[in-house]
């Protein structure tokens, strides 16, 4: 079996980011946290579109690189790589899982070009994506889904699509994935709920970008995991997102060993939510922090972890 080895927080925060532009806007800036972002102590606080990379030893190939699994690819994911990609030598994306078809989570798509255009690092990236997220896709980039729609030189990116179902799962770099379906909002028109894509990488890592909802028969999906990435927007719950108390609720429930809190928006301070973080962490005798962009999570064999960022 495949085992993952290391996981890399390429973009820790909402979409709107943080700084917010509206908070930078104001005359004269009041926010805290976004005022802190811009300082060299308070980078943590600098966050970008929610993106996880995690990096797999394909078991048919023990001797061989790291496979990457991207995780999301939304509107400042070029920004996100270049951030990431050489800082820590990484080339090839050998798939991309996206969650669901919003802005942050599929924009970045375009820029992808970089990695396939002229086969520069590979001919092309397999996505894979639900049905909903394909339909947003062929909408936005229809010359990303058939090179027949593009109109200029030809120098787009070239991909090779899944569409994947909830109830079935797929295997990547001898890795099997299974997806986590929760809800994300609701359609304002009908109040029926809009479906988002967490997913379960192996027995290790259960990855939730974006939820206010996990339905019974997902959490049941996500037990015994050793690493839980969830959702947490901000302190009180919101329409879409899950707040503090809902992220840690789920902590609490599924008791993985180490747990780490994405999609943060700008109220929430990195320092300060840390160290609220591990009265909890002492508390449920568990690991669980806010992961801030260009992180990276060593996963050794015992199944400790090692963090560190090149920007320390
Ligand atoms: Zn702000
Ligand atoms: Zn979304």
């Amino acid at each position: 079996m495949s085992v993952i080895e290391q996981v890399i927080f390429v973009g820790t925060g909402c979409s709107s980011n943080t700084p917010a532009l509206k908070c930078l806007l104001e005359n004269p800036p009041t926010c805290e946290v976004c005022l802190l972002s811009l300082t060299e102590e308070g980078w943590k606080n600098r966050r970008k579109n929610p993106s996880v990379l995690i990096r797999v030893r394909d078991h048919r190939d023990p001797n061989g690189r790291l496979r990457n699994i991207l995780v999301d690819c939304g509107k400042t994911f070029y920004q996100s790589a270049l951030d990431i990609f050489p800082r820590y030598g990484i080339r090839e994306i050998d798939a991309l899982i996206l969650s669901h078809g919003h802005a942050d989570a599929v924009l970045g798509l375009d820029d992808l070009r970089a990695w396939t255009s002229g086969g520069t690092l590979q001919e092309s990236v397999p996505v894979y994506l639900n049905e909903e997220t394909f339909a947003v896709v062929s909408r936005a980039f229809p010359y990303l889904v058939s090179k027949a729609n593009a109109t200029g030189g030809g120098e787009v990116a070239s991909f090779q699509f899944t569409v994947i179902k909830g109830n079935e799962q797929f295997e990547v770099a001898g890795l099997d994935i299974t997806p986590l379906p929760v809800h994300h909002g609701k359609f304002m028109s009908t109040g029926e709920p809009y479906w988002c894509f967490g997913y379960r990488f192996g027995k290790q890592l259960s990855c939730i970008t974006d939820a206010n909802y996990i339905p019974p028969e997902t959490l049941e999906k996500m037990k015994n995991s050793e690493i839980l990435i969830v959702d947490c927007l901000r302190e009180a719950p919101y329409m879409s997102h899950f707040g503090l108390h809902q992220a840690i609720d789920v902590v609490k429930d599924l008791k993985a060993r180490h747990n780490y809190l994405i999609g943060m928006a700008h109220n929430l301070e990195h320092e300060d939510l840390s160290q609220r973080l591990s009265v909890f962490a002492k508390d449920l005798d568990l690991h669980i922090s806010p992961a801030y962009d260009t992180l990276k999570v060593d996963v050794l064999a015992d199944g400790y972890v090692r963090e560190s960022s090149w920007r320390e």
